[in-house]
């Protein structure tokens, strides 16, 4: 636990987000549902903490997604969507426009900087040096996800860290999701590299008249069942190519895509609710200071927090922008805790889709429109 005592857990803002705030048990309280090596382990339990697969326990993707999923489309239907949330204005996820946040940063981390002053070392020397331990594997992947991260919140001066990344790196002004912009659809396209109609995953909840069911992203059988998630998610790759690929969270990390697991993987239910956004990255900081035999080569993580900010209190205000500073927060963590490893690391962060708001004032009601000869049929 002392090992955490820098880091500040009071980093949520809403309901589900709540949830994640953890008491100072959870540390030792997420290592019993991991399984997984903790700093207070013995070695050995670590050891074969890190050389096994890992399955862990399951809560829900995004509860305000669902409800989103569950309103009628009635032109009668009270606009506002989420609970407890009256004469707010509704969010939803905007398809076919360019809101979505993509910063790729290729973070230097110290050891980069270290490999290269041995190397210049090596030069000025003129002999060989022994192969630093640095540079004895390939440089990890970090793949990050901010769930509901619009591309313009990064221009509200909320992110430094996020902006760090991107004057040391690269950013994408923004990405366009695909069909339709929710979060599992998008998730397992970024990880597949397909669209929804190819990786099966068509939208977060949807009827399959071949399977004659319906998947629903909240249950946990639907996460861990093979049959709904086609193609071939990147740690299958990785783990086909003889290395290893961790995830803290992701949809899709939780089924046999293909008949294989990532090396390691969380089930989201329950340990989402246990886990907050700071506490992941130190679980992802974990990982990455693992020896080099069971170190993994990609690490999945993933964030909901700003989603259901955005969904509950609309993507203007103090909830969002608290929200939006958290992540920016946990995402400062992963990559100081990165500059103290001497492991070269590219860390990708990146969301799945926009959001915006709505308003009673533009709904539109198709009775009067169709009355007033705006549509086709009544010609
Ligand atoms: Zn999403």
């Amino acid at each position: 636990m002392k090992k955490y005592a820098h880091v500040d857990d009071d980093d949520e803002v809403d309901d589900e987000a709540a949830a994640f705030d953890v008491l100072d048990s959870e540390a030792a309280s997420h290592r019993k549902h991991t399984g997984g090596p903790g700093p207070d382990m013995p070695e050995a339990e670590q050891q074969q903490g890190g050389q096994q697969q890992q399955q862990h326990s399951l809560t829900s993707f995004d509860e305000l997604d669902e409800e989103l999923e569950r309103v009628p489309l009635a032109a009668d239907r009270k606009p506002w969507l989420c609970k407890g949330v009256q004469h707010r204005v509704v969010v939803a996820v905007l398809t076919a426009v360019l809101l979505v946040i993509v910063v790729v940063a290729s973070w230097a981390a110290m050891a980069n900087n270290v490999a290269l002053a041995q190397r210049l070392g090596e030069l000025t020397a003129g002999t060989p040096s022994p192969t630093p331990a640095t540079q004895q594997q390939q440089p990890i992947v970090v793949l990050v996800s901010i769930d509901g991260f619009r591309a313009d919140y990064l221009a509200r001066g909320l992110t430094p860290n996020l902006s760090r990344m991107a004057a040391g790196g690269a950013r994408a002004p923004a990405m366009q999701p695909v069909f339709p912009s929710a979060t599992f659809p998008n998730h397992y396209a970024l990880v597949t590299g397909l669209y929804a109609e190819t990786h099966g995953i068509v939208a977060n909840t949807f009827y399959d008249p071949v399977f004659n069911a319906t998947f629903r992203y909240t249950l946990p059988a639907d996460a861990t069942d093979a049959r709904w998630w086609a193609g071939e998610p990147i740690w299958n790759t990785v783990v086909k190519a003889g290395k290893r690929a961790y995830c803290a969270f992701w949809p899709g990390s939780e089924a046999a895509v293909q008949g294989i697991h990532p090396s390691v993987y969380l089930s989201y239910v329950p340990l989402a609710a246990e886990l907050s956004n700071t506490k992941r990255m130190q679980l992802v900081l974990e990982w990455l200071g693992e020896d080099v035999a069971t170190r993994p080569s990609l690490v999945t993580a993933y964030m909901s927090s700003v989603d259901s900010a955005g969904h509950s209190y609309g993507t203007e205000g103090p909830q969002i922008d608290l929200a939006i500073q958290q992540a920016d927060a946990a995402i400062g963590v992963l990559l100081d805790g990165i500059a103290a490893l001497s492991v070269p690391i590219n860390v990708v962060v990146v969301s799945d889709h926009g959001m915006t708001d709505l308003s009673p004032q533009r709904v539109v009601f198709l009775g009067k429109a169709q009355a007033a000869s705006l549509l086709p049929a009544n010609k």
